[in-house]
């Protein structure tokens, strides 16, 4: 089972991931976490990208990409993946596709959560108070949620289109939230 975890930043992709990871034994593909441990171990790609993502700008499709490629075969010994955070271009998704078609794979189901813009905002506003994280600050903030706006959100009917598209509410608590990824699992 190949899940993508879809929705604006802060949305709570990396909080549900996690929770699935416990549960259903699958490997969490986070793009984000991935670039942010390159960062911290102050490798050559670490530098390349640390700028781009502190002003809230999307990385190369090159390098997610690569990324990704990387841990597919530990994804697949585990049985699936969740994907949080990627594809967030058309380019980025149409290669994840045919990277899992050459494994006789596929994307089985896209799980987007729906959040409005006003309690994203709030949300990372707690989350800067909480973790610092740099680019949760409200500037940079701003600039990931266009990112958003005009280079992901349009890989929604390219999901739906292929009859993957699931959509659930992604206002309420942690567990309610859980409790609606787990119904749309099942069904
Ligand atoms: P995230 O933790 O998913 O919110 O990602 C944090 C930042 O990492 C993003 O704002 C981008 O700068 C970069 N990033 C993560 N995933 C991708 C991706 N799939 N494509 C491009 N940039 C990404």
């Amino acid at each position: 089972m190949n899940l993508i975890l879809f929705g604006p930043p802060a949305a709570g992709k990396g909080t549900q991931a996690k929770r699935l990871v416990e549960s259903r034994k699958m490997v969490q593909l986070s793009t984000g976490d991935m670039l942010r441990a390159a960062i911290a171990s102050g490798s050559e790609l670490g530098k390349k990208v640390e700028g781009v993502m502190q002003r809230g700008e999307l990385v190369t499709d090159e390098i997610v990409i690569a990324l990704i490629e990387e841990r597919l075969p530990e994804a697949e010994a585990a049985g699936g993946a969740i994907f949080d955070g990627f594809p967030r271009t058309l380019a980025q998704a149409k290669a994840l596709d045919e990277m899992l078609a050459k494994r006789g794979s596929r994307i089985d189901l896209v799980l987007r959560l729906k959040v409005d813009d006003g309690q994203l905002l709030e949300r990372v506003a707690g989350r800067f108070a909480e973790s610092g994280r740099p680019d949760d600050n409200p500037e940079s903030f701003k600039v990931r949620l266009s990112a958003y706006n005009e280079q992901t959100a349009p890989l929604l009917p390219y999901y739906k289109d292929q009859g993957k598209l699931a959509e659930l509410d992604g206002m309420g608590s942690i567990e309610d939230v859980a409790a609606g990824i787990d119904r749309a699992l099942e069904a």
